[in-house]
């Protein structure tokens, strides 16, 4: 059976996803080495049980980023930090020495187009939380990808490493921070 591998969004800005997508040809490599069972490239609602590997980009933003986090731990043998927004917080926690209610307010209301106001219903808009934080601060965390966003050959290296059961080894080729 092929190991089950999900990716998932947290607070990033996709660019780990689309470094992902870098690794052009060597994606049917993977696809017959791996199972992709949850991706924002695939239509997958729920999150599966017992997967493999899940690498998470984005830092932990908001209060469904946390709960997801622990749905991602409890159902996946090894979690990885994907990309430095999930390793250290990055560009998205460059917002933590500023006030939460002045960030809505300079998303929301001054920077609106059409009706400026603070969506406060959060069944529609997940809670920002006062700091964007790094995953491992909310999950244990098996091993990290970093770069903003990481290299192919970086994701390459360490997928192909954790197919094989084996934690990727950091070498400081990949010690690049964003
Ligand atoms: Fe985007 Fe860089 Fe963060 Fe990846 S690490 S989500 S590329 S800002």
């Amino acid at each position: 059976m092929k190991p089950k591998v999900a990716t998932v969004w947290l607070g990033g800005c996709s660019g780990c996803h689309m470094s992902f997508l870098d690794l052009d040809e060597r994606l049917i490599d993977l696809a017959e080495k791996m199972e992709l069972v949850f991706s924002p490239i695939a239509d997958i609602k729920e999150f599966p049980r017992d997967v493999d590997v899940t690498l998470v980009e984005g830092a932990v933003a908001n209060v469904e980023h946390e709960e997801f986090a622990h749905i991602i731990r409890r159902n996946s043998r090894y979690v990885v930090s994907f990309g430095d927004c999930a390793v250290t917080g990055n560009v998205t926690a460059m917002r933590n020495a500023i006030d939460t209610e002045a960030v809505l307010h300079r998303s929301y209301v001054e920077l609106a187009d059409i009706n400026p106001h603070i969506p406060r219903e959060y069944p529609t808009i997940a809670e920002l939380m006062p700091q964007a934080r790094p995953l491992h601060e909310h999950i244990t965390v098996d091993a990290y990808i970093h770069g903003c966003p990481p290299t192919a050959e970086q994701i390459w290296s360490a997928v192909s490493e954790l197919l094989q059961g084996r934690m990727p080894a950091l070498s400081h080729v990949y010690l690049r921070y964003g």
